[in-house]
């Protein structure tokens, strides 16, 4: 077979089983997890992966034990009786020709509940909890639940554990002198702190036999003060090798760490070179992951040759076809994780079920289904944002003849201005998928053609996805020159000077700033100058004997001096995404943004921005800048639906065009896609 990607899509021989491809579905919660009736579901889910080609599944974690609970009642695998939902997923998995391992994940001190346990009583800075210390006798019980969990997995018909050593779970508690403060025998020094992991490592072995697989989650790097040195890591590596681990998957930053590890920031594959360096260490075969999204990206790392894997989490939920799509030498096919963790990662902690922003079909499987249409339909979408995208492709999907109009020269709508923000590069594969697509499904599509209700007649549905426009909020002297929108300043329509003033602290004030102080935008693949530029500016150091590769940040200056203010009172930035507002709250303080709250704004002149605080309007001062840039909200854009209105034309109405307020891509992308199911 000649394939672009040879690397990825060899066969792996394990020597008592064969993975098809060197695709690893790494391990994410998705809350299906939890209750029994959820199994079907959670099988669908897998079940489409598997189908889509992935060479080895790894579910979300699995407790050993209650006190390993990551939240009280969350999945656990600990009798029998549990046996029966976990069948219903590996035999659907099974049946499309996959392989699943489930994860044993005992959180330790991140445990979100009274029960948790560490190796020293050391509360984490991330949840209320004080952990109990283990006994001796805790820590061999502890062992013995890994061992049992795993031979349980092996009854429920899996094809191996992974065992998580990582992300400052419990097990990497035991590795790192900052939570292991034990002088017995599981602490005190490096090796003794390593005895936890490699005696779980040798004691699963024995329990599930030789012939299954036992992969080991390995933290490259902890990002935390009084993290592992390198020479902890190796060792670690060939002890659990050793031991009886078949494959070392790795990750990297412990969950308290102040180094992002997996936003859209980070850049591509961002640590693959200390994976590189530690499949050198070892025989076993090493898995690369973080921020690996497209094929070439892993072909790339594949082939310098020491990773033998690579591990791809979240652009599984993006798009199970992922590898059915690079066989097909068809990578521009695939839709792409842009890692926003928006309805990932953050609904995992909004204790939501995870879905993907960009597929919301992720775990809804079974409920939001695309069934060919039985009638085909003329459907006329008005509006190429990310509403009218999602509902224009997936209308067509089903077999409907669908019209596009876009009255701009492009399509992307407000994610095009998005795309333009420096660590936001990705959002441009969202519309190089959405352009591929609209090629594929034959939708004709009319830029530059701004609809009226007139063009729209002889339609039999209308979908009106006009989206929305900034707002301009009523301040005297608004009409400055010195004002622009942010959709202006982003576009580069006017120019913007190197003082600036930003109306609006909300995820575009704070995308703004960001945009504005950043001096240049990155390719999506850096070169290596960008990757090292990017680690000295979260201290992020290559020196091995620093424990846990943590070094004080040096941010490049800023190219612009900038205020961002809001009206309300208290910090800015709150309303961000709980995965990824801390990396934009760090940015800004990292680029000197000023930032000022509970502020009015009394008016704009030659002078600059004049502001007062509170009620009172106390402290009158002014702003000295050269532009004000403006980003108080938006408002939905209906003139046409008005116009359908009074034209007795009945249409959809989606995205920002339905409802302005709290908008974002993910309800713009799951309105389109809903109702594209229902058309
Ligand atoms: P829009 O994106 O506004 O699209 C509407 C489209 O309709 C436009 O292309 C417009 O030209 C077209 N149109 C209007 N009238 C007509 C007509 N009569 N005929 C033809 N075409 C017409 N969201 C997130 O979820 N995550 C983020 O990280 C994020 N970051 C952002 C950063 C920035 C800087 C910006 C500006 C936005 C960001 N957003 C983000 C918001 C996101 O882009 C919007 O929520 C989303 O684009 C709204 O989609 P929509 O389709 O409803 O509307
Ligand atoms: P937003 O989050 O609603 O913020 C609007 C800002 O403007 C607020 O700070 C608001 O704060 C201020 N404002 C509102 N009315 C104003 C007025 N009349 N005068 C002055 N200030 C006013 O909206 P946005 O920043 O425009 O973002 C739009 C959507 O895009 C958001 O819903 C967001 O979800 C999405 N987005 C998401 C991300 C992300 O990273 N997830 C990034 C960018 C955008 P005060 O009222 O306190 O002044
Ligand atoms: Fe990737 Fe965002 Fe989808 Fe999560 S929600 S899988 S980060 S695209």
């Amino acid at each position: 077979m000649t394939t672009s990607f040879p690397r990825l899509l060899a066969p792996l021989d394990l020597g008592f089983t064969t993975l098809r491809n060197r695709v690893i579905m790494g391990s994410m919660h998705t809350g299906l997890e939890d209750k029994a009736k959820d199994a079907p579901r959670l099988a669908a889910y897998f079940a489409e992966r598997a189908r889509g080609g992935v060479g080895l599944i790894v579910t979300g974690g699995y407790a050993p034990s209650i006190r390993g609970w990551l939240t009280p009642f969350a999945s656990k695998l600990t009798s029998r009786r549990e046996l029966p939902r976990h069948r219903v997923v590996t035999d659907a998995v099974h049946a499309e020709g996959g392989k699943i391992a489930l994860q044993i994940l005992h959180a330790g001190r991140y445990g979100y509940h009274p029960l948790s346990v560490s190796a020293s009583a050391l509360k984490s800075p991330i949840t209320p909890f004080r952990p109990r210390a283990l006994s001796s006798r805790g820590v061999a019980r502890t062992i013995d639940d890994f061992a049992r969990t795993a031979r349980l997995a092996r009854e429920a018909g899996y094809d191996g554990v992974e065992i998580m050593g990582g992300e400052g779970y419990l097990i990497n508690q035991f590795l790192a002198e900052r939570t292991n403060k034990r002088t017995d025998a599981w602490g005190g020094s490096p090796e003794k702190r390593r005895r936890f992991a490699v005696e779980i490592v040798r004691r699963t072995r024995a329990a599930v036999g030789p012939d299954f697989i036992i992969l080991f989650r390995l933290s490259m790097a902890d990002f935390v003060e009084g993290g592992q040195t390198w020479d902890e890591i190796v060792a670690l590596a060939r002890e659990v090798e050793e031991a009886g681990a078949t494959i070392i998957s790795t990750d990297i930053g412990w969950h308290e760490a102040r180094v992002p590890t997996i936003v859209t920031s980070v850049p591509r594959a961002a640590f693959a070179d200390i994976t590189e360096r530690l499949a050198r260490e070892v025989t076993v075969p090493v898995a690369a992951a973080n921020r690996i999204n497209m094929p070439e990206v892993a072909e790339g790392i594949l082939s310098r040759g020491a990773t033998a894997l690579v591990a791809l989490a979240r652009p599984m939920l993006a798009d199970p076809d992922w590898v059915r799509k690079a066989e097909a030498g068809a990578s521009d096919e695939i839709n792409t994780c842009i890692a926003c963790n928006q309805a990932c990662l953050d609904h995992t902690f909004q204790r939501k079920e995870v879905t993907c922003l960009v597929n919301p079909r992720a775990g809804r499987e079974t409920e939001l289904v695309l069934l060919p249409t039985k009638r085909s339909k003329r459907v006329a979408v008005v509006g190429a944002g990310p509403a009218g995208l999602s509902a224009a492709v997936n209308a067509a999907r089903r077999g409907h003849a669908v019209t596009l109009f876009e009255a701009n020269d492009g399509i992307g709508g407000q994610f095009a201005i998005a795309r333009r923000i420096p660590g936001k590069e990705e959002f441009a594969e969202t519309i190089r998928y959405f352009t591929r697509q609209l090629e594929l499904l034959n939708v004709d599509v009319r830029l530059n053609t701004r609809a009226a209700a007139s063009d729209l007649t002889g339609f039999d549905d209308v979908v009106v996805a006009t989206g929305v426009t900034p707002r301009i909020p009523s301040i005297p002297g608004i009409d400055h020159p010195s004002v622009v929108t942010y959709a202006e300043a982003v576009l580069g329509r006017k120019p913007v000077g190197d003082r600036v003033a930003v109306i609006g602290a909300g995820g575009i004030g704070v995308d703004v700033s960001e945009f504005l102080t950043e001096h240049t935008m990155r390719d999506v693949n850096p070169t290596a100058e960008e990757l090292a530029e990017w680690r000295s500016e979260w201290g992020v150091t290559e020196d091995g004997s620093v424990p846990g590769f943590v070094v004080a940040p040096q941010p490049s200056p800023p190219a612009r001096e900038v205020t961002l203010l809001q009206r309300k009172p208290g910090r800015i930035g709150l309303g961000l995404g709980k995965t990824t507002g801390w990396v934009h709250r760090a940015a800004l303080k990292h680029k000197r943004v000023r930032e000022l709250s509970g502020v009015n704004y009394e008016r704009i002149d030659d002078e600059g921005l004049h502001i007062s605080f509170g009620e009172e309007r106390k402290d009158a001062q002014v702003i000295a800048v050269d532009t004000v840039v403006i980003c108080a909200g938006q408002e939905s854009v209906r003139d046409l639906v008005d116009e359908l209105a009074a034209a007795d034309v009945t249409a959809h109405v989606i995205g920002g065009a339905d409802v302005a307020a709290e908008l974002d891509a993910k309800r713009a992308i799951e309105q389109g896609t809903r109702l594209a199911a229902a058309l």
